[in-house]
């Protein structure tokens, strides 16, 4: 019989979950909208009903190990969802809690998402046998979770790792934290969005977005683009990847990873991304580490990233490894 594990989603639009083996696997898959159940029983309840299907479709081939989550404001050591803002519940929502009434005797693990793919990336991709790394997630905002020591860092309240709200400019763009200038209101998918914006703004120049509303505008537009030579496009990643670059030289200083992980949407830019992230980073790095980080993309990326990442949660607990 093979051993899995399920990989939760939750994602604001989608939560996605599947089983998963110990090689990263996934063997089956199931997909429900978010925002259909603003009650968070209900919701639990048709998560736990799809899992069971799968299971069923598998047959007695499978024994289920545990069930690992990812989620925005995932708290690992309380076990809650708290306050996620594109998320449809208010206040802590118990997720471990009501997860363990439908599965009393497996593991339930929660954590942020960034956090569940830096795990993912120990796990399942490129940070195997690495102790310090970083991984930095580029979805609509833009997560981080640091590994030192071999241990993932929670910190004392559990959300530790923020990179995408340091302050790069104390006058900047409002961010959805309440205050302004955060990292992640550049770079991310909405950060390069603005930018685009700012530029259209700035210049005369035409370009095939000004002809695009923000809301109908995608980070892929953008990176599709930039692939095709738009000097707008080119522009806006060489200053996203100048601020993601700054900012990543200044986490170096504190916890002086072997590697940087690049995961999610922006990172598919390849080169556009990566050079000018490179190059500012290396600029403005503490001459002690320069040349000496690795800034690489996820070894996980793909669709099913996410449940993989929250599926290593629980092969990650069940061999013990403190993290
Ligand atoms: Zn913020």
């Amino acid at each position: 019989m093979k051993k899995v594990a399920v990989g939760v989603d939750i994602g604001g639009t989608n939560s996605v979950y599947g089983l998963v083996d110990d090689q990263g696997h996934i063997l089956s898959e199931g997909v429900f909208p978010t925002r259909n159940y603003p009650d968070s029983d209900l919701y639990i309840e048709e998560l736990y009903i799809g899992i069971q299907n799968l299971l069923k479709a598998a047959g007695d081939e499978v024994e289920l190990v545990g069930v690992g989550i990812g989620a925005p404001n995932g708290n690992y050591y309380r076990g809650t969802i708290e306050n996620a803002p594109n998320l449809p519940w208010k206040g802590p929502i118990s997720v471990v809690e009501k997860m363990k009434r439908f599965f009393p005797t497996l593991p339930v693990i929660l954590t942020n998402d960034a956090n569940a793919a830096a795990v993912g990336e120990m796990i399942y991709g490129g940070a195997k046998g690495m102790k310090d790394f970083l991984v930095v997630t580029l979805g609509t905002g833009l997560g981080s979770g640091f590994v030192a020591n071999g241990q993932l860092i929670y910190g004392y309240t559990g959300f530790a790792g923020e990179l995408g709200h340091v302050t790069v400019s104390h006058t900047g763009r409002v961010c959805g934290c309440g205050r302004k200038g955060c990292l992640e209101t550049y770079v991310s998918a909405t950060g390069i969005k603005r930018t685009i914006f700012k530029l259209m703004a700035d210049s005369m120049e035409e370009s095939e977005f000004r002809h695009i509303t923000f809301n109908d505008l995608t980070a892929e537009m953008i990176t599709k683009a930039a692939l095709n030579g738009d000097p707008l496009a080119i522009e806006a990643y060489e200053y996203t990847g100048m601020l993601l670059g700054h900012a990543l030289a200044d986490a170096v200083t504190i916890t002086s990873p072997e590697a940087i992980f690049l995961f999610g949407g922006l990172a598919k830019a390849g080169k556009y991304i990566f050079e000018p992230t490179k190059k500012y980073m290396e600029m403005h790095m503490m001459p002690v580490f320069r040349n000496k980080v690795k800034l690489l993309p996820s070894g996980i990326d793909g669709k099913n990233a996410a449940v993989l990442g929250a599926s290593a949660l629980v092969w990650q607990s069940l061999t013990g490894k403190q993290m």
